[in-house]
């Protein structure tokens, strides 16, 4: 860091940022100084005062303080790293699943210890699963004066470095006074008495002790302060601002209009072994109305897990076959886009329409020919979002579906359609998710975007059962999966962890399938998880779906899309430490056959108050827009940011529920901006990045 730092210097110039530091910052869209000024805190906590240990409660985040005691190496299935610490009141074991040398040789016996985290009850006493520890201070240090705030973050990037980088950060600020631009217009932030942007930031990054922003731990859906509103309302109306411009260039934008061509229509319909549902029927009609105009489509198709959006994507792509145009659809997953590859090939090839298939893992010679045959024409190209690089090449693209977009950044996804640009003619767009959109968002984030809804599940569906039962009585649950596995049924074993780690999720999954498969010797198990090769993957799917399978036990690489109707019953362990939106995506997989179908939530007690009211409403109801709105209500900002639990917001601080009042006012504030080109434009950039995408799209 040298005297003339810039805030739109790289992260490189930080101490502390080597390539690999980069990288993961990078993962999280942080690449400049600036960057980092914008990845703010989720949460604060007090580490002002420590607790005895004795006074330590299970579900407490507290800092205790105490000496060494123990410290060893306990190998259970996995090794674990175990230090007992204790103080005059009571004894804590501190438990690591990941550790290295130094670790160990700086928690020995004797050393004095800060310990932060939350307090669980466990066999043997209160614990800690992964604490940020310290060693402690000498006793005239005075105390922090200030809030520690808790940034989201991504694997290999510790509290400790988001501290330092953004301390170097905020250091910059203070003295770069030329380059952070306030972009909110000076009468706005007066009427609302908000801070300005430098201040703002400042507070939010590093409150003092006694800011109110130590509240915004709390599950407080009214809690707001300025400088977090402040930043709230420029990160909404960047959104919506994007949006409304991509909207306008829309409107300027021509497609190739696709008239329905009945007979071949008829002719799919005819092979279709069921009847469509009304609200089929309906969205299909909306959808092909809008295929045949010259302007491009850009629609979101809605619907819950299991009500049929695959046959929907089949009947919408058949005029743009028709009329010798190519149709893209991609899928997140590599098992998503494999069973959509095997269902477009199965239903499509009767009609005489050829499928390309296209992932990472076509390699060599057949790359090849798919690419080869893809730039000559062909009709149908079904693949994971590897379909959007550069060497795939279309000869002619009509319509781009992109399933399973359960994320709500859809409109990231808008830049997609550059693939299919030819001269002044853009493709449509269909994007399929199972997550219902609330209406606040709606509002900003989708502004303009046309939405189809099917609101009605397939006819003879039975509603899955739902319990909640304690993992005490796990021996029970196996056994009665064993029963129902010898009468024939099929059933998913899947094992999560609360750590956002592939890694640690296929070893529980491992051990899962191991202790089971022990258990139940004449028992067909088999295991799936996201670090197996994907080969390894489909066969094991193709058994199962065939039956040969009859457990499979599975990390959460089977939440999205997997469509085996004869799988009746699903175990989800640890379902507590999942969020709403994961756990009706999970439970979709079963209840698709005409078999009574049900589900065992297996948990951990002492449930948290939320955890409870999770599984409680999962419990009461299967239909997915209760259970969004339920999670939009439960998910208070005490949850943790970034990780899958969330349903992934693209936001980095606007919270749906707690800034609804905020939200409603975004249009008629953008409004005024949307006239102020350079504003607008710094705003997207600052918010959303890559400003020449968003101005190209
Ligand atoms: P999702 O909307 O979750 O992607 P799918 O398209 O995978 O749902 O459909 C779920 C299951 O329902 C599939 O097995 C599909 O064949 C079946 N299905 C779809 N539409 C109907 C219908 N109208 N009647 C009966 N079964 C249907
Ligand atoms: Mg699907």
């Amino acid at each position: 860091m040298t005297e003339q730092s810039r805030l739109s210097d790289s992260v490189r110039i930080l101490r502390g940022v080597g390539p690999g530091m980069q990288e993961g910052l990078k993962k999280l869209g942080i690449e400049s100084v600036a960057d980092l000024l914008f990845h703010l805190p989720m949460r604060y906590e007090d580490r002002s005062q420590t607790k005895s240990i004795g006074d330590c409660r299970p579900g407490d985040r507290v800092l205790v303080e105490g000496f060494i005691d123990h410290s060893s190496i306990v190998r259970h299935r996995r090794a674990m790293l175990v230090v007992t610490l204790s103080d005059d009141t009571g004894t804590l074991n501190l438990r690591f699943f990941n550790f290295h040398a130094a670790q160990i040789r700086s928690l020995s016996r004797g050393v004095k210890l800060q310990a932060f985290g939350e307090i669980r009850g466990g066999a043997r006493g209160i614990e800690m699963i992964h604490p940020s520890y310290q060693k402690s201070k000498d006793a005239d240090d005075e105390a922090d004066a200030r809030l520690t705030p808790i940034y989201p973050s991504t694997e290999g990037i510790r509290q400790a470095s988001w501290i330092n980088l953004s301390e170097q950060a905020l250091k910059i600020l203070r003295e770069d006074t030329s380059s952070l631009t306030e972009l909110l217009p000076a009468a706005l932030l007066q009427r609302q008495q908000l801070p300005e942007l430098k201040t703002a930031l400042l507070m939010l990054h590093r409150p003092d002790i006694d800011s109110e922003l130590a509240n915004m731990n709390r599950l407080d859906e009214n809690f707001h302060h300025p400088a977090r509103d402040r930043l709230v309302i420029e990160e909404l109306l960047a959104h919506h601002l994007s949006m409304r411009r991509i909207q306008q260039l829309q409107q300027r934008r021509q497609a190739q209009a696709f008239p329905l061509d009945s007979t071949l229509e008829d002719r799919f319909l005819q092979r279709l072994p069921f009847k469509l549902t009304p609200a089929q029927q309906r969205v299909i009609a909306e959808i092909q109305q809008n295929l045949n105009r010259p302007q491009p489509m850009m629609r979101l198709l809605q619907g819950d897990v299991g009500c049929g959006k695959t046959v929907v994507a089949a009947l919408s792509l058949l005029p743009i076959v028709a009329a010798g145009y190519q149709v893209a659809i991609t899928a997140p997953t590599e098992l998503l886009a494999e069973q959509h590859r095997d269902y477009f090939a199965q239903t499509l090839q009767p009609l005489g329409i050829d499928t390309v298939w296209l992932s990472s893992r076509v390699t060599g010679k057949a790359r090849e020919q798919a690419l080869h045959a893809i730039a000559n024409g062909a009709a149908v190209v079904v693949g994971t979002h590897s379909l959007m690089q550069k060497a795939v090449v279309f000869k002619q693209l009509g319509l781009v579906i992109i399933d399973e977009q359960h994320r709500f950044g859809v409109h990231q996804r808008l830049a997609l359609r550059e693939k299919g640009q030819s001269a002044d003619h853009w493709p449509h767009q269909l994007i399929m998710t199972a997550t219902p959109i609330p209406r606040t968002l709606a509002m900003t984030a989708y502004a303009g975007l046309q939405i189809s809804v099917i609101d009605e599940l397939p006819p003879g569906r039975t509603a899955v059962t739902t319990v909640a039962i304690d993992q005490q009585r796990r021996e029970q649950v196996i056994q009665r999966i064993a029963l129902a596995c010898r009468e024939g049924r099929q059933a998913y074993w899947v094992c999560t962890l609360v750590e956002e780690s592939e890694l640690l999720e296929a070893q529980a999954a491992e051990d899962t399938a191991q202790l089971l498969s022990a258990e139940l010797p004449d028992i067909n198990i088999a295991l799936v998880h996201g670090r197996m090769k994907p080969a390894e993957k489909s066969t094991i799917m193709a058994a199962f779906r065939s039956g040969e399978i009859k457990l499979l036990v599975a990390t959460t690489v089977i939440e999205v899309g997997v469509d085996v109707p004869n799988a009746s019953l699903m175990v989800i362990d640890n379902a507590e430490r999942l969020g709403l939106s994961q756990l009706h995506q999970l439970r979709g997989r079963v209840g698709r056959g005409s078999e009574k179908s049900s589900c065992v939530l297996l948990f951990k007690p002492p449930l948290g108050e939320t955890a409870r009211a999770r599984l409680d409403i999962m419990r009461a109801t299967n239909d997915g827009f209760r259970i969004a709105e339920k999670d939009l209500e439960l998910r208070g900002p005490g949850e943790v940011l970034g990780t899958r639990q969330t349903g992934a917001l693209q936001f980095r601080l606007a919270d749906l529920a707690r800034d609804a009042a905020l939200i409603q006012q975004v249009p008629q504030l953008a409004e005024s901006l949307l006239k102020d080109q350079q504003r607008t434009d710094a705003l997207i950039a600052r918010w959303l990045g890559n400003a020449e995408r968003y101005a190209e799209a």
